[in-house]
């Protein structure tokens, strides 16, 4: 049967009006930034590539708008919304909808493990959202270090952000997040998008990116979480050299010598920096300090 959309979000006029109706009141620590481009949601739902077997997991619904047209699109939709407000706006524009649930809770204390059991019997989900960018980096890496079942994640980020889970050595940009993303997907940057195309404006870019997850992490080694720690201690001080980063580091305790020693292991000069360190080598020194360093 074709159901009828009760109220089309995607315009500033409709917005407003639904905003005024229930006195709505935009929290800025919520970064609070409805759409109201319908081209912007074309190209989020056309990148997230979900069918009617799916279980769409949205984050920060706000008023609906992406959730109405998910909706259409999957089987399921689970959205997850804290701001207490904004449940009597999503119970109208979500009337006519009997496929989707609305959980009103701060994301970062949902087990979205748990979650996939109860809506998708632990099958991957397919997470969409136009994200709450104070607080994007946790969403994005709680999912893929609590080894959620995710197929893709398709995301509305901050421009820059977007940015640097993309790059690889040798950019300003490149860093611990696009190792730590890259390490369990692989990013596409769907669309940039202007400040104008939300209510209200973000006084920053944004930009469309969807992660789709590796089979297998994209680099084997011994030990992710020694490499993780020598990720974070070579851009924690981004000037220093690599050697000094990983002595200077309080998450490591090798010595000096054994250190160079692992640099020199990689074939690189002793005065390399980190940023100029692929995935692939972070993975080497890890393993190679697994089985030398003491
Ligand atoms: N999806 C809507 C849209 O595209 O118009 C709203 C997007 S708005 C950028 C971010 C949404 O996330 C807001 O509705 C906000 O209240 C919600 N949010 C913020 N922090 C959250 C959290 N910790 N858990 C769940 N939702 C959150």
């Amino acid at each position: 049967m074709e159901r009828t959309r009760q109220l089309s979000l995607e315009n500033p006029r409709d917005t407003i009006e639904i905003i005024k109706k229930y006195q709505f009141v935009f929290q800025k620590k919520f970064g609070q930034n409805f759409l109201i481009d319908s081209h912007v949601l074309d190209k989020i739902i056309h990148a997230a590539a979900i069918t009617k077997e799916d279980c769409v997991l949205e984050i920060g619904p706000g008023i609906g708008v992406m959730t109405q047209r998910l909706a259409e699109k999957a089987r399921h939709v689970v959205a997850v919304e804290i701001d207490k407000n904004l449940i009597p706006i999503l119970e109208e524009t979500l009337q006519g909808y009997d496929n989707v649930t609305v959980i009103n809770q701060d994301i970062l204390k949902v087990d979205i493990n748990e979650m996939t059991q109860v809506y998708n019997n632990g099958c991957p989900v397919k997470v969409v959202a136009n994200l709450p960018y104070y607080i994007t980096t946790p969403i994005i890496m709680g999912l893929f270090e609590r080894r959620v079942p995710v197929d893709n994640i398709t995301v509305m980020v901050q421009k820059e952000v977007a940015d640097r889970m993309q790059v690889g050595p040798g950019s300003k940009d490149y860093g611990a997040l696009s190792l730590a993303v890259q390490y369990y997907a692989e990013p596409y940057i769907v669309a940039n998008v202007p400040p104008n195309c939300f209510i209200p404006r973000p006084n920053v870019g944004s930009a469309v990116i969807r992660l789709t997850r590796h089979r297998n992490p994209a680099v084997e080694t011994k030990s992710p979480e020694l490499m993780f720690r020598l990720i974070r201690a070579s851009f924690n001080q981004r000037r220093k050299t690599l050697q000094n980063g990983l002595n200077n580091s309080p998450e490591l305790s090798y010595s000096k010598e054994t250190i160079a020693r692992a640099i020199e292991s990689l074939g690189v000069p002793p005065s390399v920096r980190g940023e100029a360190l692929t995935l692939q080598q972070f993975a080497q020194l890890a393993d190679w300090l697994v089985c030398h360093g003491e």
